[in-house]
């Protein structure tokens, strides 16, 4: 089993090689075909297993091959970026912006990070300077979403990873918010991932809402 075998691309399969990964991990080789193929997905899958490439490849290979259509067009206020990673802290979201880029080395694929509890202007600099990626934690892409700098209307991808610690830090109403705001008419093409360590019945909830005819993955 190597990541050649997936159909990933050539640009994303030199950054793998690049980042010296040689094996999919097990939550790799089940995820991202089932992602590739179109299907939302849960996985239940701890850190360390890998998660971060598992939600990152496919979303880098499909806004490379333009299969949800053109990228956005560059709104120099507004950012619409075509993917949305959400996770708890800003220690992750930073962690997963450093492997997001060098997945995307060289693709064209911009990726941009927003977390609360640091100065926003520098982050809205960021935005201004365009967004294919947007790797965000709740509260600040709720900022981001009032200030009207960020729109989700053309979001295709929706990741949302640590899920169970999400919730335990309170961002349900924040995660609620942002996904209403995706679903506003016209209502868009969108995949959604769910990576969480637990599966808790508040999981299976936000799991049975914001995704469309899953497949559950425990690894
Ligand atoms: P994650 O669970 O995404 O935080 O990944 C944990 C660590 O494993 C990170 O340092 C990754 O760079 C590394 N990693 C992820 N996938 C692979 C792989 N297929 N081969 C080798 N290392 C990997």
């Amino acid at each position: 089993n190597t990541f050649a075998e997936i159909d990933l691309g050539e640009a994303l399969n030199l950054n793998i090689k690049r980042c010296k990964y040689v094996k999919p991990t097990p939550v790799q080789r089940h995820a991202i075909p089932i992602s590739l193929g179109g299907r939302d997905l849960m996985a239940c899958a701890q850190t360390g297993s890998g998660k971060t490439a598992a939600f990152c490849f496919p979303i880098i290979s499909g806004i490379m091959t333009g299969q949800f259509g053109q990228r956005a067009p560059r709104m120099p206020r507004t950012a619409c970026p075509l993917a949305l990673i959400l996770s708890p802290t800003r220690e992750l979201s930073c962690q997963i912006h450093e492997e997001a880029k060098k997945f995307a080395y060289q693709t064209g694929v911009k990726v941009v990070v927003a977390y609360g509890g640091a100065p926003i202007n520098h982050q809205l600099r960021e935005l201004e300077r365009g967004v294919d990626i947007l790797v965000a934690t709740p509260g600040r892409l709720v900022d981001l979403l009032e200030r009207a700098r960020v729109s989700l209307q053309m979001i295709k991808y929706l990741a949302l990873d640590e899920a169970d610690r999400m919730l335990d830090m309170g961002f349900e109403p924040q995660i609620r918010k942002i996904v209403q705001q995706m679903d506003m008419p016209p209502p868009g093409v969108r995949q959604t991932m769910l990576f969480s360590a637990t599966f808790p019945k508040e999981i299976q909830r936000l799991a049975s809402d914001f995704l469309a005819n899953y497949i559950f993955l425990a690894v």
